[in-house]
């Protein structure tokens, strides 16, 4: 029996796509062979990752003069990355500290010129997202760095600082695809796919064509934008496979109505667990008003004892992977595109009863 699967990545993908990729597990088509199999550089291949790049331009209405690369080496990578190639012009950046992951962009950054933290919500346990004084803001940074949405901490952006033509670079690891972003006032979106878009292997970088090409001498080859822009992303070999399965779950996107449609789904999954929280009298959401992620949903009881039981149970009823981030405790939902109305629908029911057998 399938479970429910809260789990913060990788996480669950679409009934409907595992079926598909299971049909064509050991046929691809007609091409005798399964996707997994493919020379990168066949044609049965190259059409693929083309469709997939068309599909992913379609939904996020991509704007041409944006690459689209698909590369290896997970978000982490990219905090490497995104300095070594956009932070040779002025040599300097401008950091939002907004939990663990734009931490360890800031301190990897750091490590290849001058980065500046603008704004932190630390004091609280990054429970909120701090404001941004735009005078703060360096009108010479090579970029400004955003966590897009706080995988542990469940928070997330919803505005954007002007920068003053200053490029804005996001991580969008935990909520791309989840609802409709205009992809314009971003200079680079990068996100590991294991979230919300395929299997973990995958990391899509959305990056404009004007911030390609300014690498540090130093960058390692596989490291260079510019190698996988001219390459298409090419150079070596893709992670073949879960560029695939990233189609189907673009497919399946495509179907379910597009962004918007996952946007108000979300809405609708997210507000009905919050509600329930809100209405609680055991449980707490550790993040409130505007802030609160629509993906990710952390919460606790107030006893550590209570916390482990109700994670053990859940787990007995078919929910898991509910416990929090080590660094946080308590619990934590995460509900992304994947997950069912249903699955949050048999939580916030699991909640009330558990409510009711420890009051
Ligand atoms: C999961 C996650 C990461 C780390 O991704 P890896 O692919 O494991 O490197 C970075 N940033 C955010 C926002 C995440 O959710």
């Amino acid at each position: 029996m399938r479970v429910y699967n809260f789990s913060a990545g990788p996480a669950m993908l679409p009934e409907e796509v595992l079926k598909r990729a299971a049909d064509e597990m050991l046929e691809y088509g007609e091409s005798g062979q399964s996707v997994m199999e493919m020379s990168h550089r066949s044609k049965e291949y190259g059409e693929i990752i083309a469709s997939v790049e068309a599909k992913l331009r379609e939904l996020m209405a991509i704007p041409d003069n944006y690459k689209v690369l698909f590369l290896q080496g997970g978000a982490s990578s990219q905090f490497a990355m995104v300095p070594m190639n956009l932070m040779n012009k002025n040599n300097k950046a401008d950091f939002v500290l907004s939990g663990q992951w734009s931490n360890k962009a800031y301190q990897e950054a750091s490590r290849y010129g001058k980065c500046t933290v603008v704004a932190s919500s630390k004091d609280k346990v990054y429970s909120y997202i701090p404001e941004i004084d735009e005078s703060k803001l360096d009108p010479e940074a090579d970029y400004f760095h955003i966590c897009y949405n706080n995988t542990i901490y469940g928070t997330r952006f919803t505005s954007l600082p002007d920068t003053k033509g200053v490029p804005i670079v996001a991580d969008m690891s935990s909520c791309i695809l989840s609802e409709p972003v205009d992809v314009s006032q971003f200079g680079l979106i990068y996100a590991g796919a294991q979230k919300n878009m395929g299997p973990a292997g995958l990391t899509v970088v959305i990056i404009r064509e004007d911030l390609i090409g300014n690498a540090m001498d130093i960058t390692p080859t596989m490291f260079n934008y510019q190698i996988h822009a001219d390459n298409g992303s090419m150079y070596n070999t893709p992670p073949t496979y879960g560029i695939y399965i990233l189609g189907l779950v673009l497919d399946w996107v495509k179907e379910k109505g597009g962004l918007e449609a996952m946007k108000e789904i979300n809405e609708k999954k997210a507000k009905l667990l919050y509600d329930c929280l809100d209405e609680s009298k055991l449980f707490k959401a550790t993040v409130s008003g505007k802030d609160r992620s629509i993906m990710n949903v952390p919460f606790v009881t107030g006893s550590d004892e209570l916390d482990a039981k109700f994670v053990k149970e859940a787990k007995a009823a078919g929910l898991i992977n509910i416990k929090g981030h080590r660094s946080v405790g308590g619990m934590r939902a995460s509900i992304y595109n994947a997950m069912p109305y249903e699955g949050v629908e048999k939580l916030v029911e699991f909640i009330r009863k558990f409510e009711a057998e420890n009051v």
